[in-house]
């Protein structure tokens, strides 16, 4: 399987090659050059399978060969064996026919944990191959950087740096990330914001001279193993629930765009779905380009699902590529006028787009609504991300006989004030994480300058 670019220009790359790489040259992100094919018969035959079996087939193309069989099957056993449910990513019944998707029993209470488990170990297996080291290096501003942590703290050849903003984030998910004690793991608090800390990891992707050679990898939602790995629990809850003998439509709590384009390759594997919901807070952009063709930046919103907090949705250049039919040059063109000044789609590219997606935005009241009226409902606390999912599932639920499924994106203990501000008392951490608030941490603060966050990182790594 070989990997091309959204803009066209870059080289193309093997899936090796691909996880160790994150952006592109042209500035666009990897795709695979062709979309491998479930057969009727193979989606049938995994009725009944483990998720970590049905996990190895569907990205057993996307792998096309380079990593033996036995090997990538201990790999993805492995990284679903730290969720602590045994069904890994449980459907959860709502009413008569809407249903949960719980994507939060891994590690760190949220979905990213699916993809972070596995790429951790990807990487660290490559490397190990290569006889190399590298670096990670990423700014959080909650989720992203706790996941990336657990997914990577058992990587020998990996280290792994993860700059917050200094008193900005919240305790549960600072304690997430510094209660990691791995020699590997390295937290640092900067003094300043999290643009502060975006800008002095941006800056040193475009300058690795500090690192001497050592390579610097990125986790961010770019890199293609993420959506790779999230397609599968798209396969398996839909066979869960009959396909492929019958549809589902699938609503998705989204913000940079990987979770949902994830489960458009499903789609586009040959995964029956009717449509897919995409649920925005108040920072919709995604909603107000297919809604109304108004694809523009808004200032960002602070609101109660802060990890759909974005102002531009990275992987949403993904879809593009496939709205324009693969033409890397109009994409590059529509995503460099999109940077200067409001802008929208050509009509048929759009139009493609309608055909299976639908979207609706949700706002910080309508979010504690949500959870007061699903737990009168359902007896179920939802998580202020999945309530704007669930929301936009009733809303745009279309035909009532295709099961819908809303993605659970996070545990509701990860996001507590939500709860609390809709009225509830708050919710426990799970038994795994009980302790959380008593465990040693460690970190390091460090004054916004990138020389000092480079010179801890040269001195630092091993
Ligand atoms: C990251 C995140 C999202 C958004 O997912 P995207 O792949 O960026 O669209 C939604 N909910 C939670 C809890 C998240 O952590």
């Amino acid at each position: 399987m070989r990997y091309i670019s959204t803009r066209g220009q870059a080289p193309a790359l093997s899936f090796e090659e691909v996880v160790l790489t994150g952006m592109a040259s042209d500035g666009g992100l990897y795709v695979p050059e062709t979309v491998p094919q479930l057969s009727y018969e193979e989606l049938a035959d995994m009725a009944g399978c483990s998720y970590a079996e049905i996990a190895f087939r569907v990205m057993k193309p996307y792998v096309g060969g380079e990593i033996d069989d036995e090997t990538f099957r201990g790999i993805v056993r492995d990284a679903y064996r730290t969720f602590s449910h045994d069904a890994v990513v449980p459907l959860n019944q709502l009413d008569a026919n809407h249903y949960l998707l719980e994507l939060f029993h891994g590690p760190t209470l949220a979905f990213k944990d699916v993809a972070l488990q596995l790429l951790g170990r990807l990487l660290d297996h490559f490397l190990a191959k290569r006889g190399e080291r590298a670096v990670i290096m990423g700014a959080t501003s909650g989720d992203t950087g706790s996941a990336a942590i657990e997914g990577c703290r058992h990587c020998d050849n990996l280290d792994i740096f993860i700059l917050h903003p200094h008193e900005r984030v919240s305790e549960v998910q600072r304690r997430q990330m510094t209660s990691v004690l791995a020699d590997n793991v390295f937290n640092i608090a900067i003094e300043g914001n999290f643009d502060d800390a975006q800008a002095m990891v941006k800056a040193s992707f475009a300058d690795q001279s500090f690192l001497n050679g050592t390579r610097l990898v990125a986790v961010n939602s770019i890199n293609w193993a993420r959506i790779m790995a999230q397609i599968v629990y798209y396969v398996a809850s839909a066979v869960a629930l009959g396909a492929p003998h019958r549809k589902a439509s699938f609503c998705v709590p989204s913000a940079n765009f990987g979770n949902v384009f994830a489960g458009y390759m499903a789609y586009r594997m040959g995964l029956p779905v009717e449509r897919f919901v995409i649920a925005t807070n108040a920072n919709d952009i995604l909603h107000r380009t297919l809604a109304d063709n108004d694809f523009s930046k808004r200032d960002l919103v602070a609101t109660l699902a802060p990890s759909m907090d974005i102002v531009v949705s990275s992987n949403f250049e993904r879809l593009l590529f496939e709205a324009y039919q693969r033409d890397g040059k109009a994409v590059a063109e529509l995503l460099e006028r999109f940077q200067d000044e409001p802008t929208a789609l050509a009509e048929a590219p759009l139009s493609r787009l309608r055909e299976c997606f639908a979207s609706h935005s949700v706002d910080d009241a309508t979010i504690l609504e949500v959870i007061r009226e699903a737990h009168q409902r359902t007896q179920e606390i939802l998580d202020p991300h999945t309530a704007t999912g669930y929301r936009a599932a009733e809303r745009e639920r279309g035909d009532e006989s295709v099961p819908m499924i809303t993605l659970a994106t996070a545990h509701p203990a990860k996001f507590a004030e939500a709860v609390v501000k809709a009225g509830f008392p708050g919710v426990p951490l799970p038994p795994h994480m009980e302790d959380l608030l008593e465990r040693e941490e460690r970190y390091t603060v460090l004054p916004a300058e990138l020389s000092a966050v480079q010179a801890f990182v040269a001195e630092n790594r091993r």
